[in-house]
């Protein structure tokens, strides 16, 4: 028998034991481990958001199980989530029709044709509206904070700023940033 396989039947056959310990050294270490995988992931985000939207959507049905575990287990979290997404709807403020076409007139005078302010590529009949700091982060309606965007890079974007967003896109690659950066939004 080699080690490999030795190893194997021993963890098959420790399982209690093992998981025991490694709780018990997770428990001792939690601080320490926590960060360490915050800091992983700061570092390594972008592969991170993609193998994990990758896994939620290989996975739909653990995905809603994990996601209903998650909000029955923290419900106070869940609760302060809804209040703050609720009022920061709220205080985002009234979004008008004159407001959105005044905002297709400056695309068009700025662009010469109607245009995702992060592609670049023509979105004429398939604009969305793009708030550049998302409403999910204090963003609002005013006028200043919207512009236009093509479905594929504003939902990409997701709650990224502006800025954000534009280094995520730059990170993903610069001399081919769109189509580079919408096939990894599409994995
Ligand atoms: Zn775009």
């Amino acid at each position: 028998m080699d080690r490999k396989e030795y190893m194997k039947i021993y963890r098959m056959k420790n399982r209690t034991k093992i998981k025991g310990k490694s709780l018990e050294y997770y428990s001792k270490h939690r601080e320490e481990i926590l960060r360490k995988r915050k800091l992983y992931y700061l570092k390594n985000y972008k592969s991170e958001l993609i193998n994990n939207r990758k896994w939620r959507q290989q996975n739909p049905t653990k995905s809603y199980i994990n996601t209903k575990k998650w909000r029955e287990k923290y419900p106070e979290k869940l609760k302060e989530y809804l209040r703050k997404a609720n009022s920061n709807r709220k205080a985002a403020g009234i979004l008008t029709l004159e407001m959105l076409e005044r905002l297709r007139v400056e695309n068009i005078k700025e662009y010469g044709i109607l245009t995702c302010i992060y592609c670049m590529e023509n979105v004429e009949g398939r604009d969305t509206l793009e708030h550049l700091v998302p409403i999910s982060n204090g963003g609002t309606n005013n006028f200043d904070n919207l512009a236009i965007a093509c479905k594929k890079c504003n939902s990409c974007k997701g709650d990224k700023t502006y800025d954000e967003f534009i280094k995520y896109k730059s990170v993903a690659d610069l001399s081919n940033k769109h189509n580079v950066s919408l096939k990894q939004c599409a994995n």
